[in-house]
């Protein structure tokens, strides 16, 4: 035990052997209770059962557009009005991921019911649909628990994207924390009270040694770092945590015996969110980790994401890209990288407008993302130019994803006065081969597939 360590005095309720004060803790019925009554991310995180459609309610017969009605259908969701709060409440939970509300169509008795029940936690993201765009249509929206907010005429894509990205893994996937402390007492006990809210824990006791390896292949949603450690502080970690761009919105929480204000302020000065000081009631811990995992969350959307069509941007597509192949340069995985290009989509700008362009460009966005199977990387890199990157695939197989794609694409047009079609470029990532390298391959791959005439895929063997 270094100095640090042994001047640290012990928290309450955390005794040094810590399993002990685990259980005596976490046995508390009446921890278990405050746990459990928190309306914990449940709004977010569903289990949706594979193979069975995912159920989007709408409250009211018309308060769907026939046009969004249509969309929602052949994007394979099943769409069901419920009439009455207590038919809704029958409906919950039954794969259901969504409730469309038109704040225009409910009457004031079912609105009033509807915040109420907000209140008690209904346990479904709300989409509100109004014509009016105020303050208090927003405010009633918010009430009611909506996660997306969308005036008449309704753009259908982007009730589509909204509805398809409450169903997303990403979305869906539980909050991860990383939690440091040397003191395995102090981390068990947290990493407890965390996990049983739901939350997945992973726990580094020596950070020297273990986090640089944990951070090359993970991105928590929040790091709870103790202060002071054998051989590094918490100030210094920060500081290493911020040093990655990846990083750079995940949320730091102190979390230390340390009350000296000074102290605390200079540790936060690194880039940390806030500073709680143990000993910290469960409660209070869960709180201000879930409101700032939330917002980390909203924050790193809002930087990796290109807004038109949600897809990865850019410089998260390359990123993404990079750490792919330094993987199968590492273990020598398998990977399959391509570059996509609508065919002739300066026409369909020309002739229909920028409009029907960005329609076409989502449209596109989306079905690739439905295509492709959860590892996949699909990136929008600017225009009309999409990056795929297939990790564990043979080129074979990637060729045979985007054919699919196109046969998908060939009955399933988003417009009727044209038909769009995409050219690509797929090559094979080989160990040792550089990001730029494997990029100028599959852009003069996409060239072959331009020049042999647009609507094809050429896959280039790189061996
Ligand atoms: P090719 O088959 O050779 O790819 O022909 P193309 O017409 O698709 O290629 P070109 O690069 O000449 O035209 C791309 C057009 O995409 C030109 C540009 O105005 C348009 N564009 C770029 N970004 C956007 C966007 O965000 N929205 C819309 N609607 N159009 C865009
Ligand atoms: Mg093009
Ligand atoms: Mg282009």
């Amino acid at each position: 035990m270094n100095d640090a360590e042994q001047n640290k005095p012990l928290s309450v309720g955390v005794t040094p052997d810590g399993s002990e004060a685990k259980h005596t803790e976490l046995s508390n019925p009446g921890i278990h209770r405050l746990v459990n009554e928190i309306p914990l991310m449940s709004r977010r995180i569903a289990n949706y059962i594979v193979g069975k459609p995912i159920t989007i309610l709408a409250f009211g017969e018309e308060s769907v557009p026939e046009s969004l009605r249509d969309k929602i259908t052949r994007a394979g969701f099943r769409l069901k009005a419920v009439d009455s709060i207590s038919h809704l409440l029958t409906h919950e939970g039954n794969n259901t991921c969504a409730l469309i509300v038109n704040l225009d169509v409910i009457n004031d008795k079912q609105r009033a019911r509807m915040l109420q029940l907000a209140e008690q936690s209904i346990n479904l993201p709300v989409i509100a649909i109004s014509t009016h765009s105020g303050l208090n249509e927003r405010i009633d929206a918010i009430r009611m628990g909506a996660t997306a907010f969308v005036t008449t005429p309704v753009n259908d894509d982007q009730v589509l994207a909204e509805i398809i990205s409450l169903t997303e893994r990403y979305e869906a996937d539980p909050y991860q924390v990383l939690v440091i402390d040397d003191q395995v007492s102090v981390s068990s006990y947290i990493s407890g009270v965390l996990e049983q809210a739901g939350f997945l824990v992973t726990v580094i006791n020596d950070p020297v040694n273990e986090l640089m390896p944990y951070l090359q292949n993970h991105i928590p949603d929040l790091v709870l770092l103790d202060l002071y450690m054998p051989g590094i502080n918490g100030q210094e970690l920060a500081g290493v945590i911020r040093q990655q761009e990846s990083l750079l919105s995940v949320p730091i929480v102190f979390l230390s015996t340390e009350h000296s204000q000074h102290v605390q302020v200079q540790a936060m000065a690194t880039g940390a969110d806030v500073f709680l000081c143990k000993p910290v009631q469960p409660i209070d811990l869960l709180y201000a980790v879930e409101a700032r995992i939330r917002r980390g969350r909203a924050v790193r959307n809002l930087v990796t994401r290109d807004p038109l069509t949600s897809l990865w941007n850019r410089r998260e597509a390359l990123r993404r890209l990079e750490d792919e192949v330094l993987r199968c340069q590492r273990y020598g995985n398998k990977l399959c990288v391509g570059l996509i290009d609508l065919d002739r989509f300066k026409r369909i700008n020309d002739t229909f407008g920028h409009a029907t362009g960005d329609r076409v460009i989502r449209h596109f966005a989306l079905t690739m993302k439905a295509r492709l199977r959860d590892g996949d990387i699909v990136g929008r890199l600017g225009g009309e130019e999409y990056l795929v990157v297939l990790p564990e695939t043979t080129l074979a197989v990637a060729d045979k994803v985007l054919r699919r794609v196109s046969d998908h694409l060939e009955n399933n047009q988003p417009d009727e006065r044209f038909v769009y079609t995409f050219s690509g470029g797929l090559v094979r990532c080989l160990p040792g081969m550089r990001v730029d390298t494997v990029l100028e391959l599959a852009d003069s791959a996409l060239y072959q597939a331009k020049e042999k005439g647009r609507n094809c895929v050429v896959a280039v063997d790189t061996r």
